[in-house]
């Protein structure tokens, strides 16, 4: 069988594995083991279930240290984030574990007598996921604690960047008591992906990654028949700085929501939308900011940024920022590839900063996905909310105020899945909700209580105890002499 290996992508020459190509054959064989071994799971009560996703979270927490390694080593997180990825796992098995004795359906009151009305969950039966690199722990668990919790067996094709930490992942799983055919990994690029995402044996077809390829994903999965198809894709998260707003607030937001993880986060701040009134100050110290980031080996806690996660990638960032100056943007900062000491081959890319842009560059309407921070200056608070909608992303957006009517406004029109007031674009935590509007989802979200509802079916159930004939809406509201 062919194989690919995955390096560090702070040093190439660092192979953190070699994985097999898998083929659809594969994806076949992974499906029916899971298939088969999801009957017998479905059928333990789902306290059980939920028992040992909370041992899942604790082999977690007890190999923090080591996945929180794996994660930089493999991904090019520095250290802090890394460690932040593998705790939002643990955090999803507590939640998700949590879930499984607590509420399950709902219980409605019957229009009629002598009736119950409730409804319940199902398994859809296998899960496929397909998932990016750059949370290479967090998004399987996203995934796959709900889906298990659900009862279903699970086939996950991670991203070829990341094979490894969902292989750790799969394994803590394994270990806590998930029997090992319930949870199948298959690697590989786009061929087991889409023969997964069209296999007739998977019920639910969950994808996290960028626009063109969830788009390619989600039409297959149609064409092969209709199915849950849940898409969680790109954003172009915009900041929005009013001039009443706490600038020292402002510029540690826009410094850590657009340089973490090296821009490469969904919810990275991309865009800076920011009144002209304090536009140059701020400005001024987020160059002098982005200037004195240390890129580095993401494995040495001195680092602030890591490498993009490939050559390729390094070199389309920078085609990004070449064609926003083409349409008469300004570099105040970085701009172009970067080194780092010790990182030979690292793809680094200099925290960067384009002032001049306006809502029609590509820069401002395009996910970068990298170190990139696009300045824009509008001064009309209406405006300035028209530019953060007028892109085809909806992820999440931020608005700095001190004024209590501009910020609840703001909350109130901004047209994304996410809105932060007085913090960076970035932070979602677990209990909530996550996803986007737009091209950025389907309408699913992921996390908090609605994250099971792509993993599962919902059946409505009818008890009649009367002992006749009762009909809904007819016995309740008979027609009166005039027909009404
Ligand atoms: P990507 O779209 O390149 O890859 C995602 C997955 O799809 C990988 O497993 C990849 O191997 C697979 N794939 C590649 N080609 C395929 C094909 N033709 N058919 C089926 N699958 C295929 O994304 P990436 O570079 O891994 O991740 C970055 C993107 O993910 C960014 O756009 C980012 O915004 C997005 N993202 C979104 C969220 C969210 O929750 N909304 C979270 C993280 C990342």
């Amino acid at each position: 069988m062919a194989t690919f290996r995955s390096v560090n992508p702070a040093r190439p020459a660092d192979v953190v594995g070699e994985f097999p190509v898998h083929g659809p054959g594969d994806v076949d064989e992974a499906v029916a083991r899971a298939g088969a071994a999801q009957r017998a799971w479905a059928r333990l009560p789902i306290p059980a279930r939920a028992d040992v996703i909370a041992a899942a979270g604790a082999v977690l927490a007890r190999d923090k240290a080591r996945l929180t390694d794996l994660v930089a080593q493999e991904a090019g997180k520095i250290l802090v984030e890394a460690g932040g990825d593998v705790q939002e796992a643990v955090d999803m098995a507590a939640f998700v574990a949590g879930q499984g004795r607590s509420a399950w359906g709902a219980t409605v009151p019957s229009e009629l007598g002598d009736k119950l009305c409730w409804t319940t969950r199902h398994p859809v039966g296998v899960v496929g996921l397909i998932t990016p690199w750059n949370f290479p722990v967090a998004i399987p668990s996203w995934k796959i604690f709900p889906a298990l919790l659900a009862g279903n067996g699970v086939v996950i094709k991670p991203s070829e960047h990341a094979p490894a930490c969902c292989e750790a992942f799969v394994a803590a799983c394994v270990e806590a008591g998930v029997p090992a055919d319930l949870i199948r990994v298959v690697h590989g690029t786009a061929e087991p992906a889409a023969a997964l995402a069209v296999h007739p044996g998977v019920g639910a077809v969950s994808f996290t990654g960028s626009v063109p390829t969830g788009r390619k994903v989600a039409a297959a999965a149609m064409e092969s028949g209709p199915r849950v198809v849940s898409l969680e894709l790109g954003g172009k998260n915009a900041m929005v700085v009013r001039p009443d707003a706490d600038l020292d607030l402002a510029t540690d937001g826009a410094v850590f929501g657009a340089f973490g993880t090296a821009g490469q986060r969904c919810t990275s701040t991309s865009r800076l939308i920011v009144h002209p009134d304090v536009a140059g100050e701020l400005v001024d110290r987020i160059v002098k900011r982005a200037a004195e980031l240390r890129l580095g080996d993401p494995r040495d806690a001195a680092t602030d940024v890591g490498p993009v996660i490939t050559a390729p990638s390094a070199e389309r960032i920078a085609g990004m920022v070449a064609g926003a100056v083409g349409e008469g943007a300004t570099v105040a900062t970085g701009g172009e590839a970067a080194t780092a000491d010790g990182c030979e081959g690292g793809a680094f890319f200099a925290p960067t900063v384009l002032t001049g842009v306006r809502p029609d560059h590509t820069v401002a309407r395009q996910e970068v996905f990298g170190p990139v921070l696009a300045v824009l200056e509008v001064a009309d608070l209406d405006e300035a909310l028209d530019v953060v909608n007028g892109v085809e992303y909806g992820l999440s957006a931020a608005v700095y105020t001190r004024d209590i009517a501009t910020a609840l406004g703001a909350v109130d029109r901004i047209d994304t899945g996410i809105v932060y007031v007085n913090a960076p674009t970035i932070g979602a935590e677990i209990p909530l909700p996550f996803g986007g509007t737009k091209h950025t989802g389907n309408g699913f979200r992921e996390a908090g209580t609605r994250g099971i509802e792509q993993f599962s079916q919902v059946k409505t159930v009818y008890v009649d105890y009367s002992g006749r004939l009762q009909k809904a809406q007819i016995d309740t509201h008979p027609l009166d002499e005039e027909g009404r």
